[in-house]
């Protein structure tokens, strides 16, 4: 079975062909600067790396494009179209409706284009990624896998924010949850690592990266997670402030040096490690000032993601009533061993203690928990190509 993956963004789209009897990735890609000038697709089968430049205007082409390069004679890896079993999409959210992933026809167009304000940057991309599909080759069928699908159990007690009703029924105003495919993902090989079942298993899931967010995953699905209505709240990222109080917003509107817009800019776009530090929204930048140079604003922007990521995972011990794994993933989680090393520190109490000398480790699956932890702390390289490819198999083989 060949499974093309897809993820449309609003100038790019990252494609990935894999062979799921291996699980093997048979070409991976990425067609950049849609729409502008010098756009180009840039693919890589085993090792080696090709760019080729040319006029790309709008999505349809560009997919155009990948399908050409798939069947070249040359770089290809498939000689025909019909030897793509399905295309499965990352489709970033999929609101009250879309509980699960889906197959997706021409008549679930209207119902997409209905989510396209909960994520307007997102959403009305990778909408035009399935229209296209569905045009250039309609005989393949397509699978939509959302961001948001997997949080869409949680309870009410943990979605609901303390706000009047009937910004709920009026707006959809509600914790929806981001990085559901590889909280899944993880936290279904969390499982393989503990050789437990799925569905047995409390984990909780840090995907730690440019965006961060945290999920306690018990009963096969996530149970409560750190970001919200937007990617905004939860623990400090690059450049995103994460939880503060919202008070500060209409006191900053209200002194009339702000406007909705600058303010968006300054908690999305200004804040998080970034704002703090004055340095970069990279943790390595902020890492090597805040060590190598003693920079104080680096220090902090350091200090305040260690200390809300251990108050969300304090949160999440509680409410699961403890945890079998505490799992790291993401850019930072799977590289930044210091990071861990910060955020596991002091919390023996709660059952979790490190090995620090296997936890030196970047971008490797390792289990870094010392023998005496009550919970067992693993490092798992996400990979949500691979878990939008395996739901896409499952749904279309249903079929
Ligand atoms: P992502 O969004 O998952 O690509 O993660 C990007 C983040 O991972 C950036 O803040 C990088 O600084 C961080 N990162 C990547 N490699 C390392 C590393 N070796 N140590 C610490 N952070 C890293």
């Amino acid at each position: 079975m060949k499974i093309l993956v897809l993820n449309s963004g609003s100038s790019s789209i990252k494609f990935q062909m894999l062979d799921m009897s291996s699980e093997e990735v048979l070409l991976r890609g990425l067609v950049e600067r849609i729409g502008l000038e010098e756009s180009a697709i840039s693919w890589k089968t085993d090792g080696d790396q090709h760019k080729k430049t040319l006029q790309i205007p709008g999505h349809k082409e560009g997919l155009s494009a990948v399908l050409d390069i798939l069947t070249d004679s040359e770089h290809g890896v498939i000689s025909d179209f019909n030897e793509i079993d399905a295309v499965g999409h990352r489709y970033v959210h999929g609101g009250e409706e879309y509980k699960d992933s889906a197959v997706v026809t021409a008549e679930d167009i209207p119902a997409l284009e209905k989510l396209n304000h909960l994520a307007p940057l997102h959403n009305p991309h990778n909408l035009v990624g399935v229209k296209a599909m569905l045009e250039l080759i309609p005989q393949v069928p397509n699978v939509i896998v959302f961001d948001t699908s997997f949080h869409s159990r949680m309870p009410e007690k943990a979605y609901m924010y303390a706000l009047p009703y009937e910004l709920y029924e009026q707006y959809g105003i509600r914790r929806y949850g981001f990085h559901g495919t590889s909280h899944h993902y993880v936290a279904l090989e969390a499982a393989a690592m503990l050789g437990r079942p799925f569905e047995e298993i409390k984990v909780i899931t840090c995907h730690m990266g440019n965006g961060t967010s945290f999920s306690a995953v018990q009963n096969g699905h996530s149970v409560d997670t750190s970001l919200g209505f937007s990617t905004m709240c939860g623990i400090p990222m690059g450049t995103r402030a994460g939880d503060f109080d919202p008070g500060i917003l209409t006191h900053l509107l209200n002194t009339g040096d702000f406007t909705p817009e600058s303010l968006h800019d300054l908690i999305y776009k200004k804040s998080g490690m970034l704002g703090v530090s004055g340095i970069s929204s990279d943790m390595r930048d902020i890492e090597q000032k805040a060590w190598n140079e003693k920079d104080k604003r680096a220090q902090l922007a350091l200090d305040l993601v260690h200390y809300n990521a251990k108050k969300f995972i304090g949160g999440y011990l509680a409410v699961m009533n403890g945890a079998d794994a505490l799992v790291f993933t993401a850019g930072i989680g799977e590289n930044g061993w210091e990071t861990r090393e910060e955020i596991c520190s002091g919390m023996e109490f709660l059952g979790i203690k490190i090995d620090k000398e296997k936890n030196k480790v970047r971008g490797k699956r390792v289990d870094i928990s010392a023998p005496e932890s009550r919970i067992k702390v693993l490092v798992i390289p996400t990979n949500e190509e691979l878990m939008i490819a395996k739901e896409t198999l499952e749904l279309t083989q249903e079929k």
